[in-house]
């Protein structure tokens, strides 16, 4: 007798693995964070200093680059902050020259 054509059929063989055939490897937290890293330029390959692991180069770029946009923001932050203190100091010279001008003002 065939099947009929309009039913799905599952093979529940599958459902019996522990995990997919092809699944992502969670992080090590108490790794090693790959923190220097040097280029064989023998083999051309980024490897880890301290560990020795081979490291995948789109991800150091990748972590780079991060690296650089969080620097550039604390430079704009740093400027920023720069502006306001010497904002801050013009505002307090005002003020002491204000202050200095009411005493000798009252000491007439
Ligand atoms: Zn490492």
């Amino acid at each position: 007798m065939a099947k009929p054509e309009n039913i799905i059929y599952v093979d529940f063989k599958q459902e019996k693995r522990e995990r997919p055939s092809l699944y992502f490897k969670p992080p090590d937290p108490k790794g090693c964070q790959h923190q220097t890293m040097y280029i064989d330029q023998d083999l051309w390959r980024v490897v880890c200093e301290d560990c020795g692991e081979v490291l995948d180069p789109i991800r150091v770029l990748d972590q780079i680059a991060q690296d650089e946009v969080f620097l550039y923001q604390r430079k704009i932050d740093v400027e920023q902050l720069y502006n306001e203190i010497m904002k801050l100091k013009k505002e307090e010279k005002r003020l002491k020259n204000k202050i200095k001008r009411q005493k000798a003002y009252l000491e007439k």
